[in-house]
């Protein structure tokens, strides 16, 4: 026990509540904070797959050439706002110098690192919230649309491979026997054997916050505004109206993790891949398991509350409102891949927490010890809530860590 050692949480998503609930576990007194209710937010409308294999960012040496492609037309996965770009331009020049192969090849083995204790570190915490059932196990598979998509993926397989994720390679007439619901416009696909998908990751979260309140744990609905210094090895943390003093504070605001104001705060190049899901209530039997869309940008997933289209990247900030263009793009791609769906129900508008060279951030800030990053998981942040959790309690904790966090350091930014 670490009696009256106070810690902060900051953001009640994927990623705070496992790190509030490692921390409990390892006997802190802490608070969850959130405006909103926990798992409410990114956390809740993904495309809920616990994506063990994803160690390949977007940035990549292939980006560049089919960047054109990618953004040209109405109908593409990626779209960029003209006039946020020009605010994001920092941004976008240090993502496109990280798509350089020396880049990639680091990134792919921090993602990696991460990625192969993932789910050793999750299931305890589903399993001490009662949230296994939520866990449904038929891999994932993913879909290419034509040879050429194909054949230029395969570095990528190999690439995972190395990894120690195992792959299967499937052809046309496999993805038919293995989802018949498909449309037969497929060139081939991969089924990742070890991936698995939650039924409702909101209520998975929820779950979560619900065994930390139950074992003593602090929720507390407000909005952290500032932190301050409070000597050497405290903070002051300002809400609206009150502030109150911490040993440690972790930051786990996802993409609002950087607009929290103070003099412990480094300047961190945090901005967001907002995506978008299409609800069709009545259609999860279409499918057995998650389907990638490779070429749409998207994931089909059968969830509880029907299948749920989620997916693409749109750069235009935290304010701009929901493009419903980018929705009708979604429900399009859908239907061509699964001629069945019927009638489209809610959309949701997401905001993926990103830092341009695609690792998160976890580590303590530069300005002063108290205070810990854990934000910056962009496309695979409710699979790395868990280890994330577990490298935040060993870093406060100065214990030995589970994975050498020097990839992950803020450092990396500041010069
Ligand atoms: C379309 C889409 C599909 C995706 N699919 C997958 C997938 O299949 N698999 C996967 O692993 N990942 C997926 N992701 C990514 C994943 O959803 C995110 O990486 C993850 O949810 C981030 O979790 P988080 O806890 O960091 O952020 P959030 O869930 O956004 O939580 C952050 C919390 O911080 C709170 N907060 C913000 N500011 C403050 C403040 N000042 N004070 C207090 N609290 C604050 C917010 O209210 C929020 O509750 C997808 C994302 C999108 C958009």
């Amino acid at each position: 026990m670490k009696p009256n050692v106070y810690t902060l949480v900051i953001g009640a998503g994927m990623v705070g509540s496992c790190c509030a609930l490692y921390l409990q576990q390892a006997g802190h007194d802490v608070t969850l904070i959130d405006p909103h209710p926990p798992g409410s937010q990114t956390s809740s409308g993904n495309a809920a797959t616990f994506a063990t294999y994803a160690c390949i960012p977007v940035n990549h040496p292939k980006l560049l050439k089919s960047l054109p492609a990618l953004m040209s037309g109405s109908e593409r996965p990626l779209s960029v706002s003209p006039g946020y770009a020009l605010n994001m331009l920092p941004w976008l020049f240090t993502f496109l110098r990280h798509c350089r192969r020396e880049h990639v090849d680091h990134t792919i083995r921090a993602l990696g690192a991460l990625l192969r204790h993932a789910e050793a570190a999750s299931l305890p915490l589903f399993q001490a919230a009662g949230a296994t059932d939520l866990i449904r196990r038929n891999g994932t598979l993913y879909l290419y649309s034509d040879t050429p998509s194909l054949a230029a993926a395969q570095n990528d397989m190999d690439r995972r491979r190395d990894q120690g994720v195992p792959i299967s390679e499937l052809k046309t007439d496999d993805l038919q026997a293995l989802e018949p619901a498909l449309a037969p416009v497929f060139a081939g696909g991969i089924l990742y054997h070890d991936g698995f998908h939650l039924h409702d990751p909101q209520k998975a979260v929820s779950q979560l916050a619900n065994r930390f309140a139950e074992d003593g744990g602090e929720i507390v609905c407000d909005r952290v505004q500032s932190i301050e210094p409070a000597g050497l090895d405290q903070v002051r943390v300002g809400m609206p109206g009150n502030s109150r003093v911490f040993n440690n504070a972790v930051i786990a605001a996802g993409a609002w993790s950087t607009r929290i104001e103070g003099s412990v705060m480094d300047r961190l190049p945090l901005d967001t891949e907002r995506g978008y899901h299409v609800m069709f209530p009545d259609d999860a039997p279409l499918l057995t398991r998650p389907v990638g869309l490779a070429d749409a940008g998207l994931y089909l997933s059968p969830l509880g509350g029907g299948l749920r289209a989620a997916g693409t990247v749109e750069l235009a900030g935290l304010d701009a409102k929901p493009n419903p263009r980018r929705l009708d793009y979604i429900e399009n791609a859908a239907r061509r891949a699964l001629p069945a769906l019927s009638r489209r129900g809610d959309t949701w508008l997401g905001f993926r927490p990103t830092l341009p060279d695609s690792l998160p951030v976890i580590g303590r800030s530069s300005k002063h010890p108290s205070v810990i990053y854990a934000f910056g998981h962009h496309h695979i942040g409710l699979t790395l809530g868990g280890i994330t959790g577990k490298l935040v309690q060993q870093i406060i904790d100065r214990e030995d860590p589970i994975v050498d966090p020097t990839p992950y350091a803020a450092q990396r930014f500041l010069s």
